[in-house]
């Protein structure tokens, strides 16, 4: 069919208002994305009527013909990044569909461009139905290793020949926006519909000896949890969340890489999103999208930092402010800057506890002064592992005490855990601590002075939580001193 061929007005008359459809209805009817129906008129390969600025029509029953061509026969749409539900493979399918090494030109052609597709795509389905918070991809010898973690343990979903790992992985880095000629360390971010649930996914690519590790982190924004669901509990939350409405200057979530601090962050800032209130987030690296909040993503290759933002936002007036990751020196300085300016800012920060969190700050370059009179609170957390109440069994440990254990079942997959919380440590800044951190103080120091100012330590709650048979022995200890 030739490129931008009108049909005569008798032609077109025969075509019922419903065989025609624009671009976008065509392509979330059928699952093709849009850049693709652009491509196949170029290319001449379906006709389209052109109705105004942009707007094309296209034939339903061309492009239906074309989506079937696709699926090889079957009645399929097009999987994109924005509709992986529509993916009906299981993964064993996927794996059966996929194609073999003969068939090099898979990733060039669209009509074996597919199996691929359909298999990144099982996987990520996958993952979000086992609950999973990360997917990786890791070359190997002889194949990819594709992993998953379900309550912070990771497990081997699936080992796939590594004649596809390029194809594979280009996929994911394609969606992401990344570029996948270049093997070198990069960061992108994609969104997933699956059913109802709408997840975010940070993709972080590496190369490695033997090819390439990519991990994705995903951020279920339809299921973000509360604070209280998260475990905190309800005294801390209020007092919190009463800080972060009358008093102004900075709140830190703080933990170590994985352990959730984000998530809190997020479930906070959901429960103060009310229609009085202007709540802005800003991150290098989209991790939840929450309705409601003003959500800015900075980029340095734009000159569009956190320093080029501040004139703008500050005009805006926003109540809370969220900065994630102030991990370096520029981060915590623009935190603090809003902060100063009676803004209640709320960050994120990676250390493994609030005193920990306190070193790092001083060693980020803020004065001890500053951090007086600008910090808040440090919300530091962990996350444990929750005893599978199926088969919680009592036992004794080697200090005499009747504890509680996972003997493993089927729903637990033998693994004695099922779930995780969260135990939180809040460290309540104060003009002792700031003249002990003016003094080069230990460690132990700054912690005596916090516990005699309402700290109360992981180790303790967490003893608790073993007393209550929340969690196994075990598993408290590791997270303790881990
Ligand atoms: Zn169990």
């Amino acid at each position: 069919m030739a490129e931008e061929k009108e049909p005569s007005p008798a032609e077109e008359e025969k075509k019922s208002e419903a065989q025609w459809l624009t671009a976008q209805a065509a392509a979330s009817f059928l699952g093709i994305t849009v850049g693709r129906l652009d491509h196949l008129r170029r290319n001449g390969q379906i006709a389209a009527k052109k109705v105004g600025w942009f707007s094309y029509q296209y034939d339903v029953n061309v492009l239906m013909a074309y989506a079937n061509r696709l699926a090889g026969g079957h009645q399929s749409s097009e999987p994109t990044a924005e509709s992986t539900s529509q993916s009906t493979s299981t993964l064993q399918e996927a794996v059966t569909q996929m194609p073999t090494p003969a068939r090099k030109e898979v990733y060039a052609d669209d009509a074996d461009k597919r199996p691929i597709v359909r298999m990144a795509n099982a996987i990520l389905v996958s993952g979000i139905e086992a609950g999973a918070s990360d997917i990786s991809l890791e070359s190997d010898r002889t194949h990819v290793r594709v992993r998953i973690r379900v309550d912070g343990t990771l497990q081997e979903l699936l080992a796939i020949p590594n004649y596809v790992e390029t194809a594979l992985i280009n996929r994911y880095l394609v969606m992401a926006e990344l570029n996948p000629s270049t093997r070198r360390p990069q960061q992108g971010v994609f969104s997933v519909l699956h059913g109802e649930t709408h997840l975010n996914l940070r993709v972080s690519y590496l190369p490695i000896l033997r090819g390439s590790k990519l991990a994705m982190r995903l951020y279920d924004c339809t299921n973000l949890p509360s604070v209280w669901d998260l475990g905190m509990s309800e005294d801390i939350g209020s007092e919190i969340g009463s800080v972060a409405t009358y008093e102004n200057g900075l709140i830190l979530f703080v933990g170590s890489p994985g352990e959730g601090a984000t998530t809190t962050a997020f479930a906070f800032l959901k429960g103060l999103n009310t229609p009085e209130r202007y709540l802005c987030t800003l991150e290098e690296q989209m991790s939840y999208s929450v309705e409601g909040l003003s959500q800015i993503y900075w980029k340095p290759q734009n000159n569009l930092t956190p320093q080029t933002i501040l004139p703008t936002l500050l005009r805006q007036d926003p109540d809370i402010l969220f900065v994630g990751d102030i991990d370096t020196a520029e981060n915590l300085e623009f935190a603090l800057q809003v902060a100063e300016q009676g803004i209640t800012v709320i960050a994120t920060l990676h250390a493994p506890d609030s005193v920990h969190a306190l070193f790092r700050l001083m060693r980020l370059g803020v004065s001890s002064e500053r951090l007086q009179s600008v910090l808040r609170c440090i919300c530091a957390q962990r996350l444990v592992r929750k005893i599978c109440p199926n088969c919680k069994t009592a036992v004794t440990v080697e200090t005499g005490e009747i504890t509680y254990k996972g003997v493993g079942c089927a729903t637990c997959q033998n693994r004695g855990y099922k779930g995780r919380t969260a135990v939180f440590e809040i460290l309540w800044m104060n003009r002792v601590i700031g003249e002990a951190l003016s003094l080069s103080s230990s460690y132990l120091t700054i912690q005596e002075i916090a516990l005699a100012n309402r700290l109360r330590p992981f180790q303790t709650t967490i003893r608790e939580m073993i007393g209550e048979g929340t969690i196994a022995y075990e598993e408290g200890i590791a997270v303790s001193y881990g």
